[in-house]
């Protein structure tokens, strides 16, 4: 059965069943790559359904944590093995959520499992140290103890790796995950789910609620059972969490926004920076935290960087993900696709030169999908919203640098701290 055949009805993993919301509330999937058609509906839970939730995962934190590690990683390893047999519809459910390649997709799928082969390994490792004592006949050692429940909170983008990057070694260390996947590609997450289900975890110890973020976030936090957060997603929601949480014993892992940056120098391999940056930055439509979305170029080099990576964004071929010879995907919602070409709207308002695309293409194939052409913009100046904000999206602003101390006065000016600096040479 392909994974689009049919509308998918999901429930939420609730103590080892598969259930609705309470009210019958449902959110619905549709495919970025045709916004009229439907991959499926997921529980929209509320308070009372999230506290169920907590309790289930109570539970299962205290039967875990009397399992051992080399069990637990035994069954971390039969999760992997059943992503890896369900890899193609698994890949499908997403390209059809999400909207990425069935490339891209296929490539979630595997390395969400060797995350899960990863830590499974992790369950034979050590798990505290012997300490050193001033007495000979006293032993003093730490322990590595489960903290109980954690909660994931995960965003679209990489909808299945991310949940896994999570759930993976915080199963490994004995906690229960309750796991709140994002609204607009939950479903493969639901899968991932399953696969723990299936692979003998027991009850309690993988939940899932799906819901509005915004209407469920306090629920999720005012729970007496939960121990630790561990967040993926926007630097809005990211503040909101970390203002919730202060002055509370939950602890808080929160990786937020990026708007990474890369320098091309006048002596550089021209031809091979402009194919790490066009990879770099229309892989997923751009939709990663890691894509590089400014390209800082010194004078010599600068018309030569903007024709390759104006001829590197025409090679590619966007489409639906699921379809042959298709290089880059949709957008992951009208939204989204609205949101990005409002960027690129009012960087042309502030002086930026449209160098490749810019628009949504409208022919007949593609005006129902969130498409975006892979956009180069030039000529921008680095007190544009577009050189500051992330876009989250397929386009690339390049701006000029005199020099090197230039290039990286440029790339530092930025808010963001995590920056990653690709195909510098000098
Ligand atoms: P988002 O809007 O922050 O949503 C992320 C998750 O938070 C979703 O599950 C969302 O649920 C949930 N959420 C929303 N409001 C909430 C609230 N008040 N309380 C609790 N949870 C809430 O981010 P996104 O649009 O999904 O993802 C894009 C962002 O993620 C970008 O900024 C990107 O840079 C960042 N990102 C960072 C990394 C990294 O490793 N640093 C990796 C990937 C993505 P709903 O979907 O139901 O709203």
């Amino acid at each position: 059965m392909s994974a689009t055949d049919t509308v998918r009805v999901a429930g939420n993993l609730v103590g080892g069943a598969w259930l609705p919301a309470a009210s019958g509330r449902t959110l619905d999937v549709r495919d970025p790559a045709d916004d009229r058609t439907l991959v499926g509906t997921v529980p929209s839970m509320d308070a009372d359904d999230v506290a169920r939730v907590y309790t289930a995962a109570a539970d299962g934190a205290r039967a875990w944590a009397a399992v051992s590690t080399v069990e637990r990683g035994r069954m971390l390893f039969a999760a992997a093995t059943l992503l890896r047999e369900r890899a193609d519809v698994i890949a499908r459910l997403l390209t059809a959520e999400m909207g990425k390649t069935l490339a891209e997709a296929t490539g979630e799928v595997n390395k969400a499992a060797d995350f899960f082969e990863y830590y499974g390994g992790l369950g034979r490792a050590g798990r505290g140290e012997l300490l050193a004592h001033e007495r000979a006949d006293v032993l003093s050692w730490t322990v590595h103890e489960p903290l109980g429940v954690v909660l994931a909170i995960t965003p679209w983008n990489d909808p299945l790796l991310t949940p896994a990057r999570k759930l993976a070694p915080a199963l490994i260390a004995g906690n229960a995950v309750v796991l709140k996947p994002a609204s607009a590609a939950p479903l493969v997450a639901l899968e991932l789910a399953r696969c723990l289900n299936d692979a003998g975890l027991p009850p309690g110890v993988i939940d899932t609620v799906t819901g509005q973020g915004s209407d469920i976030g306090d629920a999720l936090l005012e729970q007496p059972a939960l121990r630790a957060v561990s967040f993926t997603g926007s630097n809005a929601v990211g503040d909101g969490l970390r203002r919730a949480l202060a002055g509370t014993d939950v602890r808080l892992l929160a990786e937020l926004g990026g708007k990474n940056a890369a320098i091309v120098l006048r002596d550089a391999d021209v031809p091979a920076a402009v194919a790490a940056i066009a990879a770099a930055a229309f892989a997923q439509a751009g939709q990663r935290c890691t894509a590089t979305s400014r390209v800082i170029v010194e004078r010599p080099v600068y018309d030569e960087v903007v024709a390759r990576l104006v001829d590197a964004a025409e090679a590619l071929a966007v489409g639906p993900g699921a379809q042959v010879g298709t290089t880059m995907g949709p957008l992951v919602s009208p939204a989204q696709r609205d949101d990005v070409l409002g960027f690129v709207g009012r960087a042309v308002q502030d002086g930026a030169r449209v160098a490749s695309g810019g628009a949504a293409p409208n022919d007949e194939a593609r005006r129902h999908g969130c498409y975006v052409a892979p956009t180069v913009l030039a000529d921008v100046g680095d007190d544009m919203e577009i050189w500051s904000e992330e876009v989250f999206g397929p386009v690339v602003a390049v701006t000029l640098a005199e020099d090197t101390d230039h290039a990286l006065a440029l790339l530092n000016g930025s808010r963001y701290q995590r920056t990653k600096t690709v195909a510098i040479a000098s």
